[in-house]
């Protein structure tokens, strides 16, 4: 595997501008998605994940020793941009390397480091995600899917849904309630589960993109080794808030892309017509003060909720705006059919935008918090 140690930012942008280039022309780069990988683009994404591992672009921020690059994060940001620039997709597994890689690096013992992280940046492992239930999304802490110990680990019964790519992972993170006693989120404990293991069905669900991109997963009794478990038992909610932390800013700083695309649509928008100029004019501003809030929001979690928020809710209008001004062919096929389809399901993804405008009452405008629910 190459490695990139030592570079300053600016050289390793530049050995990462020209990687992407040779790539983009010879034909292995996989084409940007959102942040969840379309089952379509599968077999493209892995080949791509390979050849960005063995070449040193994977786990730029991750230490050496478990097969990143150990540079900063700064060098993680000037990666995704180059790649958002050529509409490159950065990495393949958003669940393995944000919200996975994330969690293990915080919490995981070295046991759990050294067995998961290179396998995950190699695209050995491909995780999903296990923490929604049809009747825990928002109030995610009501969640019922239990985890019982047995004399060697645990076992597992309950329901998941909206798990993106389930049915293409080797493992999933999984919270689930490890006391029953505990309604609230102590009794919560979070895992890290082969899905291969018996007792365990991936349901995949179609939804309007004509893609599986998510599924329901049930678990009967499925069995856990005793070190599934990641953090204490009974830590689950903290290591959670953690990944949903992590989950919105990614989700956020997909907004690298907004530059390309508001060009894409400046470029061919019926700018003659003064409603569509200044819809278009509206959007240019937007995109441009985004790109600044995504510039002081790196490595500020407070910020997380208004780069989601903001990503997601101009994501509706440009995709809206572009559709509008190519007509009924927009909607025939293409990215712009796929970018207008796949928008709102972003605003749902990683937290509503209602729970981010909650988060942002509560933790940055600094407003009374909203009651909370019995459980909580
Ligand atoms: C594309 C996509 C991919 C996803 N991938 C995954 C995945 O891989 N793994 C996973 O675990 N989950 C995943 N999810 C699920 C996602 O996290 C949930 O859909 C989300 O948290 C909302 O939960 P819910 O669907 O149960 O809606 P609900 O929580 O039932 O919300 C319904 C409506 O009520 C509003 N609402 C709820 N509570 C409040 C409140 N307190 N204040 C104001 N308004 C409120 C919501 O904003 C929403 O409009 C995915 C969802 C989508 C759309």
């Amino acid at each position: 595997m190459a490695q990139h140690t030592g570079l300053t930012v600016e050289d390793f942008r530049s050995v990462a501008a020209s990687f992407l280039d040779a790539a983009a022309s010879s034909g292995i780069a996989c084409k940007a998605f959102g942040a969840i990988m379309p089952p379509a683009l599968h077999a493209n994404a892995l080949a791509w994940q390979q050849h960005i591992f063995a070449q040193g672009f994977a786990g730029i921020a991750w230490p050496v020793t478990y097969g990143g690059q150990g540079l900063s994060i700064d060098h993680g940001l000037a990666w995704s941009e180059e790649c958002a620039r050529r509409a490159i997709a950065p990495y393949m597994n958003f669940q393995g390397f944000v919200l996975t890689g994330g969690a293990i690096l915080k919490f995981g013992t070295d046991e759990q480091k050294s067995r998961y992280l290179r396998a995950t940046l190699a695209a050995d492992i491909l995780w999903c995600q296990l923490f929604s239930e049809p009747e825990a999304g928002s109030d995610l802490v009501s969640l019922s899917t239990r985890a019982e110990p047995t004399s060697d680990g645990w076992v597992v019964t309950g329901q998941k849904v909206w798990s993106s790519t389930a049915q293409l992972a080797d493992h999933g993170i999984l919270l689930a309630r490890t006391n029953t006693g505990e309604p609230g989120h102590r009794g919560i404990s979070f895992f890290l589960v082969d899905m291969h293991a018996p007792g365990i069905d991936v349901r995949p669900l179609k939804q309007m993109t004509g893609d599986h991109e998510f599924c329901e997963v049930f678990f009967d009794e499925a069995p856990l080794d005793a070190n599934s478990l990641l953090g204490e038992l009974g830590a689950g909610w903290t290591i959670a808030t953690s990944v949903l932390a992590d989950e919105r800013a990614e989700v956020g700083a997909a907004g690298i892309g907004l530059q390309r695309r508001t060009q894409r649509l400046i470029d061919s928008a019926d700018t003659d017509n003064t409603a569509m100029r200044a819809r278009v004019a509206t959007l240019a501003a937007n995109a441009g003060a985004m790109r600044r809030l995504l510039d002081r929001s790196a490595g500020n979690p407070l910020l997380g909720p208004l780069v989601k928020l903001g990503n997601t809710e101009f994501e509706t209008h440009r995709t809206r705006c572009e559709l509008d001004s190519m007509g009924a062919a927009g909607m025939q096929t293409g990215d712009i059919h796929d970018e207008f389809l796949y928008a709102p399901g972003m605003r749902v993804a990683g937290g509503t935008s209602e729970i981010q405008r909650n988060l942002i009452g509560e933790r940055l405008l600094g407003l009374p918090r909203e009651p909370k629910s019995r459980q909580q």
